[in-house]
């Protein structure tokens, strides 16, 4: 619970990015197949978007209050959910949420960690604005939360989250008159062993059935951690996906675990990804059960249910494991899905999207769009985007690892920070990394595994995206100085070790 009075909140809106374009980007192999498949789709698609829109805005003009709930669901790829695409039913829940809502096929991450990905989403701006950009950063009070937002128009908000960095030292439950993160401290002792979905399910149907003010509309914030590595789910999902391909492996310790390495065999390669899949199922079989209960209480249809995921996930297609490396597609393309209340659209959305676009969208949903709120998005129910449109990603990358005693005597902490920033235009992305600097330019349409860096046949559009880019930094320092800096998270010797474990602090 946090009080929201006598903090000086920022009311100038910034400059927003341009309108978005509507191409399309592959993820992975299937799903780039699938969205080849679709090229064909694509224009029919295009045309039943333009004649939605009519039925959208009569739709949307309706004024009555709806509910938001807003799930984040830790490291899921799109191209591991069959409505995205993927080869295999890992969350069959999702897919059929995903028959009456709008999936957005070319949604992006403003990064590829946790901390910095939820502050975009929750004020709207890209992490050199809102400065929360490090394992120890703490969101400055005078930054305004979509939370914060809802409440000063009567809804009741409420959150319940898992995982380290959505614990209150970090500050992003500002606006929340409720907000648990008990769940967190749940794999506390057994770092990231994956035990925390029972228990979000626990606290959600509490909050539903006993803590929920039926006299108010409600925004609900959802934070599922167990997809995140190490891949340990239960008896069965643990089996669930082993094929006669997969060679079993130790993936206890992952981030730090030299068994899990670039050169593993693809047998072993397919049981990692075995496990990461069935911790998707099992995260799944806990939402199909929450979706139940908003059923079973009359909620469904006067409720807009968002669901996403915080970042992607790396299986050595750029040759690392994990996230928080860099900014390929396999880091920071994330899956989308918006089930708007009864009435609302329903399809697919090719347009280039961001998670900064989440906060002015749920303004608009709740008819707050013309609150000076700054936000660098463009809300996703706005009817004609620019096709210049263009997204941006940054990164701090700071890693800290132990060095085992014997190399050189007692352990030492080794640590690596690298710098990215990266920008998408229409078919182009350019990622730009900084010491030891490299510039790369792909065409995402052509390759959209990001595998050839074409910047040497492309000068003249390497030049021009990277001029935007440089403009777009010194816009978001620009922002930055218009707030006061959220300083340093106060955490404690447990939540350290926690840290320490997934190598994100000394
Ligand atoms: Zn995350």
């Amino acid at each position: 619970m946090t009080p929201r009075t006598g903090r000086r909140k920022a009311r100038n809106r910034t400059p927003a990015v341009e309108g978005p374009s509507r191409q399309a980007s592959g993820f992975g192999k299937s799903g780039s197949t699938v969205l080849r498949g679709w090229k064909g789709l694509a224009l029919l698609g295009a045309v039943l978007l333009v004649v939605g829109l009519g039925a959208l805005w009569f739709w949307h003009r309706e004024d009555r209050p709806v509910n938001i709930v807003l799930i984040t669901l830790e490291s899921v790829r799109p191209d591991h959910m069959a409505c995205f695409g993927g080869k295999r039913v890992t969350c069959p829940n999702l897919d059929a949420l995903a028959k009456e809502a709008m999936l957005y096929d070319d949604c992006h991450s403003v990064t590829s960690w946790t901390l910095s990905a939820h502050a975009s989403l929750f004020t709207g701006l890209y992490p050199s604005a809102h400065q929360t950009r490090r394992p120890h950063s703490k969101l400055g009070d005078s930054y305004t939360t979509v939370a914060e937002v809802l409440s000063g128009r009567g809804y009741q908000c409420a959150g319940v989250v898992s995982g380290p960095f959505l614990q209150t030292q970090h500050n992003l439950h500002q606006g929340f008159e409720y907000y648990n993160d008990s769940p967190s401290e749940l794999t506390q002792k057994l770092a990231h062993g994956d035990i925390t979905n029972p228990e979000m399910e626990r606290l959600l149907r509490d909050f539903v059935t006993k803590r929920r003010d039926k006299n108010r509309p409600f925004f609900l914030f959802a934070y599922f951690w167990d997809p995140h590595y190490d891949y340990i789910p239960p008896a069965p999902y643990n089996e669930m996906f082993v094929s006669p391909d997969c060679e079993q492996i130790d993936v206890t310790r992952y981030e730090s675990s030299k068994t899990v390495h670039a050169n593993i065999t693809e047998g072993h390669l397919e049981y990692v990804i075995s496990q990461y899949d069935g911790e998707i199922y099992w995260t799944d079989e806990h939402l199909g059960r929450f979706f139940d209960l908003l059923k079973a209480e009359g909620l469904w249809d006067n409720t807009v249910i968002i669901v996403m995921a915080d970042h992607g996930e790396e299986f050595f297609e750029h040759g690392k494991k994990g996230h928080k490396n860099n900014l390929y597609v396999e880091s920071v393309q994330v899956p989308l899905i918006i089930k708007y209340a009864k009435g609302g659209p329903q399809g697919r959305d090719s347009r280039l999207v961001s998670f900064v676009d989440i906060f002015p969208t749920i303004l608009d949903l709740t008819h707050t769009t013309a609150a000076p709120f700054p936000h660098q998005g463009r809300s996703l129910l706005e009817a004609s985007p620019s096709p210049e449109r263009a997204i941006f990603y940054e990164l701090l990358s700071l890693w800290y690892r132990r060095r085992p005693a014997g190399l050189g005597g007692a352990p030492k902490v080794h640590t690596r920070t690298e710098q990215w920033f990266a920008i998408r235009q229409g078919n182009d992305k350019l990622i730009k990394v900084i010491r030891p600097d490299r510039t790369e330019l792909y065409n995402v349409r052509k390759d959209p595994q990001e595998q050839e860096d074409v910047s040497g046949q492309n000068s003249a559009r390497t030049q021009e995206l990277a001029n935007k880019l440089k403009q777009w930094q010194e816009l978001m320092r620009a922002v930055a100085v218009t707030y006061g800096a959220g300083g340093k998270a106060e955490l404690d010797e447990k939540q350290l070790e926690r840290l320490r474990s997934l190598g994100y602090v000394q």
